[in-house]
């Protein structure tokens, strides 16, 4: 283990990207800055396994590239990014339905129209959603009256059958949340950076990007395995030292937050992940895979290796089955159970690779929902995370980014 100094001018508690993102800043105007993380590694909830030459990342997770804290954060570029094809594939009754963005893939427009998602006026609905979202900044969604996103869907005028078959599966599965329950606002932002960008994955794994953001930082201002268990105003405690700095950032994640800075929690949403190893994918499609009955328990799935080859050794497949939700039970059987509706009984000669179980997947976003909660506390002490913006890459690396100039601001 490092020794750690015994004075800075500010610490970051944890590395995660909020926590990376704060300390850069404050970095970047000449402060002396370290960061203490008590896993082995950086990256919070966006870490990658490497298993059996696969690359598993901790829970199913993409990256968005109209996200707009990427363009100035991340040198995008270096991520080597594969994408996803835009739209899904549904999958219900045995039968695939490829549902598409018809200005981006008018190719496959009519394939949409008959897909047996909704009505044509369902599908008329999200046109005009998507429309809307697209000409709306973030203040303007953000000021709007919130309820969940279930009641925002009926109020538009969706039917319970576009609900059931496309929302459900594919906003419960990036938020989470298979009830909907989630803020409106929330839900329109998505909707936003989904309409505007693609969906990503870098070639090494959704680890490259806290690891390009530590090293841009520097590597040798990261303390790892290094847990702190105790914040007061000038001081932070670990197990065995103590360090003085003129501004402490509690970056971690909610609960851990909480328990430091003796705060009120928030729910957490949980999340199941189970990965898989096949000798021929399913199929050759680059799409998000949906849930068309809405039910699960495995909303969304993909064959990773269609979308990010070097995610798989060369002849095998990387297949993904995300339980949002659920954490409890044989999450395997489960998956294998359900995909064998979708792809019959190959799924039977898949390799178990792993299952990931993950109590703290995000904060909950329910109605009302207001993003931007303050970070500074008084007393030289700041708080940032997913928990203070919006539950997302986006939100931890805005959050971190504005914690970090307020700490820059009040040292000056
Ligand atoms: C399954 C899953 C799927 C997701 N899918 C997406 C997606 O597709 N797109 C998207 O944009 N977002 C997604 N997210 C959300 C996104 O990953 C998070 O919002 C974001 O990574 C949170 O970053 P953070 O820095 O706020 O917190 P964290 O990543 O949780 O970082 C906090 C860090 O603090 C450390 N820490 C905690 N306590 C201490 C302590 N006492 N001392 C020192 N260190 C401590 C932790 O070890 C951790 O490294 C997903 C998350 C999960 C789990």
């Amino acid at each position: 283990m490092r020794v750690l100094p015994s004075q800075v001018d500010a610490i970051v508690i944890g590395a995660g990207l909020a926590g990376l993102a704060a300390a850069r800043q404050i970095s970047s105007h000449g402060l002396s800055v370290i960061v203490l993380e008590a896993q082995d590694g950086v990256g919070g909830r966006v870490r990658t396994d490497e298993v059996d030459g696969f690359l598993l990342d901790r829970g199913f997770q993409v990256l968005l590239t109209a996200y707009p804290e990427l363009k100035t954060q991340v040198n995008m570029a270096a991520l080597d990014l594969k994408m996803f094809s835009s739209g899904a594939l549904v999958m219900r009754n045995g039968r695939a339905s490829v549902v598409t963005d018809p200005f981006r893939e008018p190719r496959r427009a009519v394939a949409t129209v008959f897909a047996p998602i909704g009505s044509l006026t369902d599908k008329m609905r999200i046109a005009a959603l998507r429309w809307r979202v697209m000409h709306s900044d973030e203040a303007k969604i953000l000021s709007k009256q919130d309820i969940s996103t279930v009641v925002a869907l009926r109020a538009f005028g969706f039917s319970s059958k576009i609900i059931d078959r496309f929302f459900r599966s594919l906003f419960g599965g990036i938020q989470l949340d298979p009830d909907l329950r989630t803020s409106r606002r929330m839900f329109e932002i998505i909707f936003k950076y989904l309409s505007e960008g693609q969906s990503a994955l870098p070639t090494n794994g959704m680890r490259a990007l806290p690891e390009q953001m530590a090293k841009h930082l520097g590597l040798e201002n990261i303390y790892l395995n290094t847990r702190v268990t105790g914040v007061a105003p000038g001081v932070v405690s670990t197990a065995d030292s103590q360090i003085k700095a003129r501004a402490i950032v509690v970056a971690t994640d909610q609960p851990a937050s909480c328990e430091l800075l003796k705060t009120g929690e928030i729910a957490s949403r949980v999340a199941g992940c189970v990965y898989f190893a096949a000798d021929s994918p399913p199929t050759h499609e680059k799409f998000v895979v949906l849930d068309g009955t809405g039910k699960g328990p495995v909303l969304n799935a993909a064959v990773l290796s269609n979308i990010a080859p070097s995610y798989a050794p060369p002849g095998q497949h990387l297949i993904v089955a995300a339980l949002p939700g659920i954490i409890d039970g044989d999450l395997e059987a489960m998956s294998r159970d359900q995909l064998r509706t979708w792809w019959g009984p190959q799924v039977d000669a898949w390799r178990h690779l792993k299952t990931y179980r993950i109590t703290h997947a995000g904060p909950e976003q329910l109605p009302p929902f207001d993003p931007e909660q303050q970070v500074a506390l008084g007393d030289g002490l700041f708080v940032c995370g997913d928990h203070r913006d919006t539950g997302s890459i986006q939100g931890a690396l805005y959050s971190g980014r504005r914690c970090g100039d307020a700490v820059v601001a009040s040292l000056a």
